[in-house]
């Protein structure tokens, strides 16, 4: 039987500068992420503007949904800022001078040389429903209610006053008064296969994963994570609980697995080329430079790395890399037998086992009906044979410099592991 709570969070952000676009909602998520460290699942985000009506309702409905609804902004000094009041009004009490924070707030001004404006001395003003929470770093102090069964936390807007408030006192507090599960989160990166593909090969393994392990996938650029999230009271077992599902689904997965927990592609690709004490050279053309870029970006990476030729101009894939006029001619820049050319020449040239190139055109123009944008051909040339892929990207410029970098460190990486069928 389980030992901790399931407990469940709402976050609220209040504020029009949230609502029209003028400022991010940094908080919530920051919120969310260290909510999801201590075991408290938050069910909803909700935003809403300097409005009574807004507020009040989304009160009811927070209180309906969570456990622990968590609020920032709404709490400066001025007309627009209706946390407070609402506050006492929703839980039918009054607002009343809390000695102890008026001590606080004029500490606070004159630390620095300032005087306490009556405006500012309302601030220690706080429904007497609540419990006071210093804000070391502000004058809006932090509110904390326990009302209808549930926890209620106001705290000011500005990033790093709500930040202190949450670390130093808030989330101490939920921890001491909900017996939280442990979490243990694992990591799998998965390369080379889309998220869709990816739940349909996994997706008998995945329903029988037990109560207490959870899995997410968080695909980004051409990769997926799988995150394994297990919840329990004793971290040795939530450990070997997760090891044993990974095991279970390494082998239908094997081939697109390139590491686990924070390594990157292009860590992994030169763990692996260290470990065979090979070398790799890139021919790049329409990644301009930014495999190499990554490659150059891990430490170590001259144990491996021989060089790279950036020939962007066809004049140079023939007069560096000895493409072949007529290739270039016949099928273009963008095209099989280029890569394989360039390829080829490259690896030969820096003298490494792996010859790399890209080609292709990464837009927003010189696309064709034949040759849309985000057409681009790959190539790797190992020592004994040369293998190619054509990919369809997108309209983005950007995006398809990305994905082409990711696309031949996989390509890299099959290669390396002989794996190319
Ligand atoms: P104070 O009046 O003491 O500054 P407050 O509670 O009134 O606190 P707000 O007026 O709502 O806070 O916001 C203060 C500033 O904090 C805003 O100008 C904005 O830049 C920032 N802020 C507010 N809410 C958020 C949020 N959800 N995420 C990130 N920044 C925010
Ligand atoms: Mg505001």
């Amino acid at each position: 039987m389980n030992q901790y709570e399931e407990v469940k969070a709402e976050i609220l952000a209040i504020g029009d500068e949230l609502l029209y676009g003028q400022v991010l909602d940094t908080n919530s998520h920051w919120i969310s992420q260290e909510l999801d460290l201590i075991g408290v699942r938050v069910v909803r985000r909700t935003t809403v503007g300097d409005s009574r009506e807004a507020i009040l309702t989304a009160f009811a409905e927070a209180e309906n949904r969570a456990d622990i609804i968590l609020m920032t902004g709404g709490l400066g000094p001025t007309n627009d800022d209706l946390t407070k009041p609402l506050l006492a009004e929703y839980f039918n009490c009054a607002i009343e001078l809390v000695p102890e924070a008026l001590d606080a707030v004029r500490t606070f001004f004159e630390k620095r040389g300032r005087e306490l404006t009556p405006l500012n001395a309302l601030q220690a003003h706080l429904p007497t429903k609540c419990t006071y929470i210093p804000n070391v770093l502000g004058t809006a102090p932090g509110m904390w209610f326990s009302e209808n069964g549930k926890i209620w936390m106001s705290m000011p807007g500005v990033p790093h006053e709500m930040k202190k408030l949450m670390t130093d006192h808030v989330l101490p507090r939920i921890k001491e008064r909900f017996q939280l599960p442990i979490i243990y989160h694992y990591v799998v990166k998965t390369v080379g296969i889309g998220e869709s593909w990816l739940a349909d090969l996994i997706k008998d393994w995945e329903g029988n994963l037990p109560p207490h392990i959870k899995l997410a996938y968080l695909p980004s650029l051409g990769q997926v994570r799988l995150r394994l999230t297990a919840f329990g009271d004793n971290p040795s077992e939530l450990e070997k609980d997760v090891a044993l599902q990974v095991e279970k689904v390494m082998p239908i997965i094997e081939k697109y697995v390139y590491g686990f927990g924070m390594m990157t592609l292009e860590e992994a690709v030169g763990k692996m080329l260290r470990e065979k004490n090979q070398k790799v050279a890139f021919a790049e053309s329409c990644s301009g430079g930014y495999i190499s870029h990554l490659v150059t970006s891990i430490a170590g990476s001259s144990d491996y790395f021989q060089g790279g030729i950036i020939p962007y101009h066809n004049h140079f894939k023939n007069r560096l890399l000895g493409v072949d006029a007529s290739t270039l001619e016949e099928h273009g820049a963008v095209s099989e037998p280029t890569v394989i050319q360039m390829a080829e020449h490259v690896r030969d040239m820096f003298n490494a086992d792996y010859g790399l190139a890209s080609s292709g055109i990464a837009g927003p123009g010189g696309g064709w009906a034949e040759k849309p944008v985000g057409t681009v051909w790959i190539a790797c040339a190992t020592k004994t044979k040369t293998v190619t892929k054509k990919l369809q990207l997108t309209q983005d410029r950007m995006l398809n410099i990305q994905l082409t970098g990711v696309s031949v460190l996989n390509l890299l990486r099959i290669c390396i592991l002989g794996k190319t069928e």
